[in-house]
C-alpha cells in the first residue's frame, strides 16, 4: 500500500518512516511531482493538518497524510504552538527560536511544556485525525546536538536527557509524533 505523506522534511520523513510497517510505502511530495510550498495557515495545530492533507487530495487526488507539530509551553499561553517553527521570525531558525523562548521563560518557575502533533488522513473519501503528546519541561540552556527543532531543550517528563541527548528510537517511542504515529498504524492495521 502507498500513501502520500505531505511532507518535504526530511528529519520527519526519516522518523516516520523508521515507525510505518514495511508494507506501507510512503511517497513524498517530491514523488507526487508537488514543488510548491503547502499552505498552512490555520490558527490551530490540527487545522493546519487538516489544511495540508486536503491540499493534496483536492488538487493531486491522491489519498495522503499529513502532520503538524508544535511546541506548547504553559507559562506562555501554550506558545509558540502552531507558530513553533516562525517563533523568532520568517528566516526559521531554530537556535533563533530556542534563544527567544529561553529569553522569555528567563524569570519563569513554570516550564512545563508539551509538543502536540496531529497526523491528518484522508482515506477512502473520509478523513481522521490522530493527536500525540509529549510533556515534558523546557531546560534551563541548551544541551544535547541529535534531532532538530527545539529538541536540545526540551526534556520529557520521567527521563534525564534532552530529546537531543536521546537515541532516535527512544525519541520515537516516547515522542508526540511517535505517539500519533502508532495511532496511525493501529488504525490503518485495521482496515
Ligand atoms: P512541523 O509541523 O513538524 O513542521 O513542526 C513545526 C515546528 O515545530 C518545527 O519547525 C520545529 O521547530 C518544531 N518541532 C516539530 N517537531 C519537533 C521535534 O520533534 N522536536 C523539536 N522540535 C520540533
Amino acid at each position: 500500500m502507498q500513501l502520500v505523506f505531505a511532507t518535504n522534511n526530511l528529519n520527519k520523513l526519516k522518523e516516520v518512516q523508521s515507525l510505518i510497517p514495511e508494507h506501507i510505502k510512503l511517497v513524498s511530495l517530491k514523488d507526487i511531482g508537488c514543488f510548491e510550498d503547502v499552505p498552512e495557515t490555520q490558527t490551530t495545530i490540527e487545522g493546519n493538518a487538516i489544511q495540508k492533507a486536503d491540499y493534496i487530495k483536492v488538487r493531486y487526488g491522491y489519498d495522503c497524510f499529513a502532520d503538524d507539530t508544535g511546541l506548547e509551553v504553559e507559562a506562555l499561553n501554550n506558545d509558540p504552538g502552531v507558530y513553533s517553527a516562525r517563533y523568532a521570525g520568517e528566516q526559521r531558525d531554530a537556535n533563533d527560536n530556542m534563544d527567544k523562548l529561553l529569553l522569555n521563560l528567563k524569570d519563569k518557575t513554570n516550564r512545563s511544556a508539551q509538543f502536540k502533533t496531529v497526523i491528518a488522513l484522508h482515506l477512502n473519501g473520509k478523513l481522521e485525525t490522530f493527536t500525540g503528546l509529549c510533556k515534558g519541561e523546557i531546560t534551563k540552556e541548551k544541551i544535547g546536538d541529535h534531532g532538530f527543532g527545539y529538541d536540545p531543550i526540551f526534556k520529557p517528563n520521567g527521563y534525564s536527557e534532552t530529546f537531543a541527548q536521546m537515541d532516535l528510537k527512544l525519541k520515537n517511542e516516547i515522542g508526540h509524533r511517535g505517539k500519533a504515529v502508532q495511532l496511525l498504524i493501529g488504525f490503518l492495521n485495521k482496515l
